[in-house]
Order: C-alpha cells, then structure tokens, then sequence
C-alpha cells in the first residue's frame, strides 16, 4: 500500500485503466458469438468454406486475447502495464480487421438486405466496442475504424444514393460514438483518479495514526524510563537516609554491644534480602570476630585470621558470583556454592574490619550500594576505636595503667547504687606508699615511676573480677572489692602488704625495696552509706596506720592494728 503511494498519480490511473481493460474474457468471447450469429445470417451470400474460416480466425483472436487475459490475471501486470495494454489494442485491432471483412457483402450479393444487415452489424460493434473499451481510446479507435472505414468506403465506392447516404449516416453515427466514447474516457479516467487520490489519502492517514501510536508509545516508554529513573532515585535517597542515620548512631555508641545492636537493626533495611557479616578486627590484627550478623548468612566461619580472606589480603573488595571463578576466601565454607562479596573496613590507621555479604548477584558487579555501606561502616568503625581509645585514656592514669579516681568516683556511684538494691557489702582498700619522698630521693624520680608500675602490677594481680584498681593520686592507691565482707577485705588488705613488702623493682642495676604500704580498710555499709563517707573512714584508718609505725593494715573505727 505505502509502495504503491509513492507512485506518480498518473502511472497509478493507467495501471487501474490496464486493470478495467482485463476484468472479464467475456468481450472476445460474445465476439465470436456474435460472429457466429453474422455468419449464420449471411450463409446466403457467402460460401460455407469462407464463412468457415473467418469463424475460425474469430476463435484465434478471441483464444489469444483469453489467453492474455489469463496471463495478465497470473502476474503480477501492474509492473508492466505498457506491455498489456498494448496486447490488448493487437487484440482489438485483430478483431476489428475481422468485422471490416464484412465491407465485402457489397461486392458478393445485390441483396441490398444484407447490405443494410452488414451496416447494422458494424454499427452495433463499433457502439459495443465504444461502451466496453471507453476506458482506453486507443482501444476504441483501434476497433472501430477498421470496421467503419472499410464499410464507408466500399459503400461511397458503390456511388448509388442509398449507399452513400447509408456510408455517410455510418460516419455520422461513429463520429457521435466517438464523441461519447470521449467524454466516457474521461468520467471513467476522473472517477479512477478520485479514487486513487482517496486511497493514497486513506493510506497517509494510516501511516499518520500508525506514527502517531508509535509516538504515542515512544512517550509512554519515556515516562515509564522517568518512572524507573525516579524510582532508583527515590531508593538511592532512602538508602543514603539510611546510611545517615546509621552512622549518626554509630558515632554516638559507646559499647560493642550498642555496635551491634545499630548495625543489625540498619544492614538488612540497607542491603535488603541479603544476608552479611560485620567482622571487627581485633587490636593485635590477627583475628576476626562477628560484631553483627543479618540475615541468617550461612557461607561463612565466624572468626578467622585475617589472612584467611582475600578481600583483607589485597586490601579491595573479593566478589565471587556463584559459580564464578574467582578464588574462594579460606573462611568461606567449601559447600557453599552462592555468590558472596567481601569488602575490607579501611579507618585510618589500616583495616578495622570486614563487612561480608551473601547473595547470588551482589557479587557480580560494582555495587555502589555495598561500596557506600561499607565506607561509611569502615569509617564509623574507625571513628568507635579512635573514641573508645580516648575515653581508656580519659579513664586510666598514663604512668601505670590502673583506672584513676575520676573513674573510680563515677564507678563507686554505681557499685553502691547495685549494692544497696541487693543489700550487699562493699570492700573499700585506701594505700599508701610509705616514705616514698624517701624512696624517690634515693632512685630519683625515674625510679619512683619504676617502682609505682610495679606496685600498680601487684595490684593487678591482686584484683579478681568485678574488682576494681585505681591510682587514687601521686602514691596513694584504692582498692574497690564488691560483695566482699569486712574479713574478707581485712584479708585481702593484708595479703596485699604482705606482697608488697617482698616486691624487689630491678632499677638500673640495682633492686628498689623494700617497699612497704600503709593500709585501711573500710566498708559499706558498716561505715557510711555513700562513698565519700567509706572513702573517708579507709583515709583515716590509713593515717592511723601511719602513725603506728607504717606498713600495716588497720580496719576504720578500731585503733587496732595488725603489724608487720
Ligand atoms: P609517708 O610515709 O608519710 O607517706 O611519707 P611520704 O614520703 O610517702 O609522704 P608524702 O605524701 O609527703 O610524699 C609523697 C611523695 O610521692 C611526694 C612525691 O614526690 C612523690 N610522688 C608523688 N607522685 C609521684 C610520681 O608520680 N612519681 C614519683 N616518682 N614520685 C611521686
Ligand atoms: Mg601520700
Ligand atoms: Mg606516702
């Protein structure tokens, strides 16, 4: 159809002419029948053997033009249609010539009956050449005038009145004929053109709606791509929301236990439907271990060298598709066959952790999902030992590691809040170091910070769990024991002195010692029910040591004493 559009309008009308011309067979058919009927009504003129033949040359005609009509209906003719139509004007010239023959009755037979019935036969072609052959004049003319013009002629030749009147009414009639004929052509040859013009017209309205639909469509697809694109964004924002909000926490956590209880509650919002470990690199950096797992992971072992992992070896993220090639992680179990990825935590200071995800497709591709959590998680981690390494400091004395008073006084707050709810006792151990100016004026002072370490060791050693062991200031130290009764606290006190008075500080090639400590001992609730009030009963017992002669423990409230 769009072909045929693009044809020139002309062309167009002559293949619809060539297309009428071969409708039916029927034209050359009702010849020979007409033919046949002449020569029946002449058999008086002719012989039977000259009638024969041109019956015969009849059926020729006629057979070839069938069998061109018969062809052209095979093929497809459009493509020539030149050819056809001039086959199709041989057909009706042959055909013509045919009928012009009859001009000779005028010459075989007087008869003017046959001669008026052979005029009648040629005018009554020459009108259904007209009407049947009227939408290609070459095909009228080429009829009729080999009919006429024979006729025409013999009959002026004659040169009686009635034949040249009948010669001339025989022109007149065909000239009337062909001015019909005419004005046919050019209706049938208008109306063919409207209607192809209509067709052409129907066709450019087809591929107008067919464009439109296709733009149609186009747009719709791009509003479906906008969709998925705000979509993605929607989603890009709620998951850096996400992140956000995470890592606020994150900085604001103060327990391995708040750790994991933030990344467990954010990780499977920010990495839905995959299932992952946060491994937390321990402060020798040589083990891993689990600090939040979601998600049911099963790939894995849960803690693991960090040479074990290939992620933490190459220090870039290891991402194994399922059925992938990569190399496996050794941490990762050899019956597991999913895809997983591993993404080292960079902080500052190197490696602080792993973050390892499960899943079939994560693995496959740069995920900047996965990238960002585990920046930020990298970062927060970072951030968490940097804070818990200042507030050990914030909490601890420098030279020998022991809590120091700031904590002790915020713990003691604590212990006797727990112990009054579970009406228990609190052992409270105040020491001092008896003639430590002494001691330093010996060693100097570098031998006294010796010898503080190694009393804050003896102290360590001495502690058992839930105790608590500080440098209450300068050589002044606090033994904090929860649950323990005045006896028991009585016994540790002296057991301490005891050690301490044995110990031997190797110092620059000589031995500090002895050193001896001054010791009281007070507890709650026996006596007081605040720190302040216990603390202040063991200070004085300590002096009380003091002045009884040093290196002894005495119990707050009695002047006695037990001496070394
Ligand atoms: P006493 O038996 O009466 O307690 O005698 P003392 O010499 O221990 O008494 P005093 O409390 O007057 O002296 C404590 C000394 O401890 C004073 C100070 O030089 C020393 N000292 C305090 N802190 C440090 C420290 O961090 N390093 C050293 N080397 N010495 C310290
Ligand atoms: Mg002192
Ligand atoms: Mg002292």
């Amino acid at each position: 159809m769009l072909g045929d559009a693009t044809l020139q309008l002309d062309g167009r009308v002559r293949i619809e002419q060539t297309r009428m011309m071969y409708r039916t067979p029927a034209v050359p058919l009702l010849n020979v029948l007409a033919a046949g009927i002449a020569a029946a009504a002449m058999s008086g003129a002719y012989p039977a053997i000259v009638l024969v033949g041109w019956l015969a040359a009849f059926v020729l005609v006629a057979a070839w033009r069938v069998h061109l009509w018969y062809g052209f209906h095979r093929i497809d003719a459009a493509v020539d249609s030149e050819y056809w139509r001039h086959r199709f004007v041989a057909g009706a010239i042959a055909m013509g010539c045919l009928w012009g023959l009859t001009a000779s009755v005028v010459f075989v037979t007087p008869d003017p009956g046959y001669h008026v019935f052979a005029v009648f036969v040629v005018g009554g072609m020459t009108l259904a050449a007209v009407v049947s052959h009227a939408t290609y004049m070459p095909a009228v003319y080429g009829f009729t005038l080999p009919i006429i013009m024979p006729m025409a002629i013999v009959l002026f030749a004659k040169g009686d009145a009635r034949s040249v009147e009948m010669a001339l009414l025989l022109l007149v009639f065909s000239a009337v004929l062909a001015v019909a004929g005419r004005s046919m052509h050019r209706w049938i040859e208008s109306t063919t053109r409207l209607q192809i013009e209509r067709e052409q017209l129907i066709a450019r309205l087809q591929s107008a709606t067919e464009t439109l639909e296709r733009e149609i469509s186009t747009s719709h697809e791009r509003e479906e791509t906008l969709q998925a694109i705000t979509a993605a964004l929607e989603d890009q924002s709620r998951s850096v929301h996400l992140l956000n909000g995470m890592v606020q926490r994150l900085q604001e956590a103060t327990t391995d236990q708040e750790l994991t209880e933030i990344v467990g509650g954010y990780a499977p919002q920010i990495v839905p439907g995959r299932p992952g470990v946060l491994f937390l690199m321990n402060n020798s950096q040589n083990l891993l271990t689990v600090l939040a797992s979601w998600g049911d992971p099963v790939g894995t072992e849960m803690d693991f060298p960090p040479d074990n992992c290939w992620a933490l070896r190459r220090s870039q993220p290891h991402l194994m598709p399922a059925g992938g090639r990569e190399v496996r992680c050794q941490h990762v179990q050899p019956t597991f066959s999913g895809g997983y990825a591993c993404y080292p935590l960079l902080g500052r200071g190197g490696i602080v952790g792993l973050l390892y995800i499960e899943a079939d497709n994560a693995a496959a591709g740069q995920d900047e999902g996965l990238n960002a959590f585990a920046s930020n998680l990298g970062l927060a981690l970072a951030n968490y030992r940097l804070r818990e390494a200042l507030r050990v400091m914030s909490l601890r004395d420098p030279l020998t590691g022991l809590f120091n008073r700031r904590y002790l006084e915020e713990t003691l707050v604590l212990e006797f809040g727990r112990a009054s709810r579970a009406n228990d006792g609190i052992g409270v151990i105040v020491g001092d170091l008896d003639h430590f100016k002494r001691l330093n004026d010996t060693h100097g002072h570098d031998g006294g910070d010796a010898a503080l370490r190694a009393v804050a060791q003896v102290l360590v050693g001495n502690v058992r769990k839930g105790d608590i062991a500080c440098r209450h200031g300068g050589e002044e130290f606090v033994l904090v024991l929860p649950g323990a009764t005045l006896e028991q606290t009585h016994e540790r006190a002296e057991e301490l002195r005891r050690t301490l008075a044995q110990l031997e500080v190797p110092f620059h090639g000589k031995l500090i010692s002895p050193i001896t400590m001054s010791i009281g001992v007070a507890v709650y609730p026996r006596h007081g029910s605040s720190p302040d009030a216990v603390l202040r009963q063991a200070d004085k017992a300590m002096y009380q040591a003091k002045q009884n002669g040093r290196d002894r423990v005495v119990v707050a409230g009695t002047f006695e004493s037990v001496s070394g």
